[in-house]
C-alpha cells in the first residue's frame, strides 16, 4: 500500500465556516490512484508548528502533499519552512520571474515588489506551471520522499494537480487499480449491522471495509486494489455478493443516493403517486421529497396535522378515535394514511403521529414512540418505533423510516 499525507496550511482554514476543500479532493483523486490518505492536518500560518507538522509527515510517510500558503505576503511561509526542513536553498528561478512579470502585464496591472517571492524556487525541485495564477507549485524527490507543494486557490490547484502530479503519483502507486462497492441501508441500527456482515468482511483482508452510521442510516464501503480492473474486481466479487446477500431488504441504494431519491423513482416506474398526513414530523417528510427534482410527477399534496383538529378537519380522523386511543396510536396513523389517501386520491398515503419530545411522554407513550402507516390500495402497512435520541433526531428518523416503508410496500406492487 502506497500512502500519503495532506498538510492543508492557511489560518483562515482554522476559523469557523471555513472548509478545507482541497484536501477532500485530493484524497479522492490520490484514492482513485491507488494511494492512500494516511492522515490530514490542517496547520495555521506559523513557521513553527509548520516545521513540526513537516517533520512528523515525513518520519512516517513517503508521500506529503501541501496545500497553499505560496502566495507573495509574510505570512506565506511554506517554501521557507520546506527548505529548512530539507536543508536546501531558496533561489530566484528566472523563468518564473519573467511568466508571473509577464502575467502581470497581461492583466495591465503592474507588479508588487513582493510577488517576486513567488518566484524562490527550493534547490533540486520540479517547477510545476501555474495556468491559472501566478504562483508555481513545486515537485520535490528525495531519497525517501516525494513531496508536492501546491497552491491554495481550488481553481489553481486542481488542473495543477492534474497536469502534473497525477501522472507522477500513478507511477509512484504502480499502476494499481480499485475497485469499489457502496451500499446504503436503512432499519438495521450500526451493531446490529456489523454483527451480520463482520464474519463476512473479516474473512477478505485485501478488501478494505469501512462503514459510516447516521441516525437512520449506515453506509458500508468496500475498496479493493489490483494490478488491473479485472483483478481488482476479481478480489471485491465473493466479499459483495456475501454481503448483498446477508442484507438484502435493508440496502436502500447501491450509490450515494439518498432514501427521498430512491423512493421518488420507485414511484415513477410504478407510475405511483404520494399523499402525506404528518404530525410529529411536521412537513419533514414533504420537505425531503420534494427537495427532488421531478416530484411533481408523483408528489400530490401534504397536510400537516397536528391539532386533534386537523387530525379531524384534514385527514378525517373520527373524533371519538381520537380521544378513545389518543392522537399517537395505530389507529390514528392508519386513519390518517388512508384518509390523506382518500382525499388526496393518490396511489399512496403516508400517516405519521408520535412523541416526538422532549415532553410529553408517558409510561406507556414513551419519548420516541411513533407510529407509522403506509396506505396503497387494498392495504395498510403500520409499525410501531421506539426511536432513540433528542427531538431532532427521533423526527428525522421517523421521516426515514416513512420513506423506507413506502420503499418496501412498493418493492411489492
Ligand atoms: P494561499 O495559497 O495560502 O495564498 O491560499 C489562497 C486562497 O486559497 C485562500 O485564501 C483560500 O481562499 C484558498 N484556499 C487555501 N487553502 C485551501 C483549502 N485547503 N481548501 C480550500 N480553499 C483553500
Ligand atoms: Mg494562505
Amino acid at each position: 500500500m502506497v500512502s500519503a499525507e495532506i498538510i492543508a496550511i492557511g489560518s483562515e482554514l482554522l476559523t469557523p465556516g471555513f472548509v478545507d476543500t482541497n484536501s477532500s479532493y485530493l484524497t479522492g483523486q490520490l484514492n482513485a490512484l491507488g494511494i492512500t490518505v494516511v492522515m490530514k492536518a490542517i496547520v495555521g500560518d506559523d513557521e513553527n508548528y509548520l516545521e513540526n507538522a513537516l517533520r512528523g509527515c515525513l518520519s512516517r510517510t513517503p508521500i506529503l502533499i501541501t496545500i497553499g500558503g505560496l502566495g507573495p505576503t509574510e505570512d506565506d511561509v511554506t517554501k521557507k519552512v520546506v527548505a529548512r526542513v530539507l536543508q536546501r536553498q531558496l533561489v530566484l528561478d528566472d523563468a518564473t520571474l519573467g511568466r508571473i512579470e509577464s502575467l502581470f502585464k497581461s492583466r495591465g496591472i503592474t507588479m508588487a515588489p513582493n510577488n517576486a517571492r513567488q518566484a524562490l524556487i527550493l534547490t533540486g525541485s520540479e517547477i510545476l506551471v501555474n495556468h491559472h495564477g501566478s504562483a508555481p507549485g513545486l515537485w520535490i524527490s528525495t531519497g525517501k520522499h516525494h513531496i508536492a507543494l501546491l497552491p491554495g486557490p481550488p481553481s489553481e490547484l486542481k488542473p495543477m494537480f492534474e497536469k502534473y502530479c497525477a501522472p507522477r503519483f500513478q507511477k509512484l502507486a504502480g499502476g494499481v487499480t480499485l475497485a469499489r462497492r457502496v451500499w446504503r441501508t436503512t432499519g438495521l441500527g450500526e451493531s446490529s449491522l456489523d454483527a451480520r456482515i463482520a464474519p463476512i468482511y473479516t474473512k477478505h483482508k485485501n478488501v478494505e471495509t469501512t462503514i459510516l452510521a447516521k441516525p437512520g442510516q449506515v453506509e458500508i464501503r468496500l475498496t479493493a486494489r489490483g494490478k488491473n480492473t479485472e483483478d481488482a474486481e476479481r478480489q471485491i466479487r465473493e466479499l459483495a455478493e456475501e454481503i448483498e446477500h446477508s442484507l438484502e431488504d435493508f440496502i436502500f441504494a447501491r450509490a450515494e443516493q439518498t432514501l427521498e431519491e430512491v423512493v421518488g423513482l420507485m414511484l415513477v416506474l410504478k407510475n405511483a403517486t404520494i399523499s402525506l398526513a404528518e404530525s410529529c414530523t411536521g412537513g419533514m417528510v414533504a420537505e425531503r421529497l420534494t427537495g427532488v427534482p421531478g416530484s411533481s410527477r408523483y408528489f400530490m399534496s401534504s397536510v400537516v396535522c397536528y391539532s386533534n383538529e386537523s387530525k379531524m378537519e384534514l385527514a378525517g380522523i373520527p373524533p371519538l378515535l381520537l380521544s378513545m386511543q389518543g392522537a399517537v396510536s395505530e389507529e390514528v396513523a392508519r386513519g390518517l394514511a388512508e384518509g390523506i389517501r382518500e382525499r388526496a386520491n393518490t396511489t399512496v398515503g403516508v400517516g405519521i403521529t408520535g412523541v416526538a419530545g422532549p415532553d410529553g411522554g408517558s409510561e406507556e407513550k414513551p419519548v420516541g414512540t411513533v407510529h407509522i402507516a403506509v396506505a396503497v390500495p387494498g392495504e395498510t402497512l403500520h409499525r410501531r418505533f421506539s426511536f432513540p435520541g433528542d427531538r431532532h433526531r427521533v423526527r428525522w428518523q421517523a421521516s426515514q423510516a416513512a420513506l423506507n416503508m413506502v420503499r418496501q410496500i412498493l418493492m411489492k406492487m
